[in-house]
């Protein structure tokens, strides 16, 4: 089995002993250009509008006072207060155990962030995404020095009309930034939405919500998948967990033993 299908994994092309082959060198100016760039021409921070000499767009004082959660259930990523948890776990899960091992995010999805995120969404503001998805890349870097790095990064697919309507998908530009500082490959190809549902935010009931997620994620490379044996799925907000629960149903179902969930905001509902 080869991972070329799934992926951008530009290590497996790269001999190992060389240390300036032509990838190295084109990743090294990659990183280095825009923080060179940022101390001469600043950026505007996404939050105050101020010049912002980083090399992403948010500068400090804003990005401390992003509203971050604090004790959160390790399972299903709520926040609660540490006495509600046992063994860092919410009663929730322990009566109902979520089919991922555990779903961890940076933020609260409340003002700015929502609004934030909205930005990127739906008016493509990419700098804003960027300026997020460090705080994320840069907790997951962390969490991995520690513990085993997933074999891939699976950005929630969108379906294809979505993905038409909106241009991109928010969840894979995300990917991009941890995949490059956490050096974990994404797969592109793994996974793919067939039924185009309405947002999870927009449906009132959690019944209505998993019925109008049932199949709507098929694999579309199972030979992809012989030899992977843990994912993290990455999304921009994750508000019931319905729609990463049937996403990890599906992995697990071809045989992913491990599924973790990253995203972005954790919203409470
Ligand atoms: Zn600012
Ligand atoms: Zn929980």
């Amino acid at each position: 089995m080869t991972r070329e299908p799934l992926i951008n994994d530009q290590r497996q092309c790269a001999p190992q002993s060389a240390q300036l082959n032509p990838v190295n060198i084109q990743k090294s100016v990659q990183a280095m250009l825009p923080f060179r760039l940022s101390t001469i021409f600043p950026t505007q921070c996404v939050v105050c509008g101020k010049a912002c000499y980083r090399h992403y767009s948010l500068c400090l004082p804003c990005e401390l006072q992003l509203p971050q959660l604090g004790n959160c259930c390790f399972s299903c990523g709520m926040e609660y207060a540490a006495t509600a948890l046992v063994n860092g776990i919410c009663s929730s899960c322990q009566l109902a155990p979520k089919p991922f091992y555990s779903c961890r995010s940076v933020f609260r999805y409340q003002p700015p962030i929502n609004k934030l995120l909205a930005a990127f969404k739906f008016h493509s503001r990419f700098e804003v995404g960027f300026a997020l998805s460090q705080s994320l890349a840069k907790q997951m870097k962390r969490h991995y020095e520690s513990s085993y790095k997933p074999d891939y990064l699976l950005p929630v697919p969108l379906h294809k009309h979505r993905l038409r309507q909106r241009g991109f998908n928010q969840a894979l530009e995300i990917s991009r930034v941890i995949s490059r500082q956490c050096d974990i490959p994404v797969a592109h190809n793994l996974v793919r939405k067939i039924r185009d549902t309405p947002a999870q935010t927009e449906m009132s009931s959690a019944r209505a919500r998993k019925v109008n997620l049932q199949r709507a994620f098929v694999l579309s490379d199972k030979p992809g998948i012989k030899n992977v044996n843990s994912i993290a799925i990455i999304d921009d907000v994750v508000t019931t967990t319905a729609t990463v629960s049937v996403l990890s149903q599906t992995l697990r179902s071809h045989g992913i033993q491990r599924v973790e969930v990253w995203s972005l905001a954790r919203a409470a509902h």
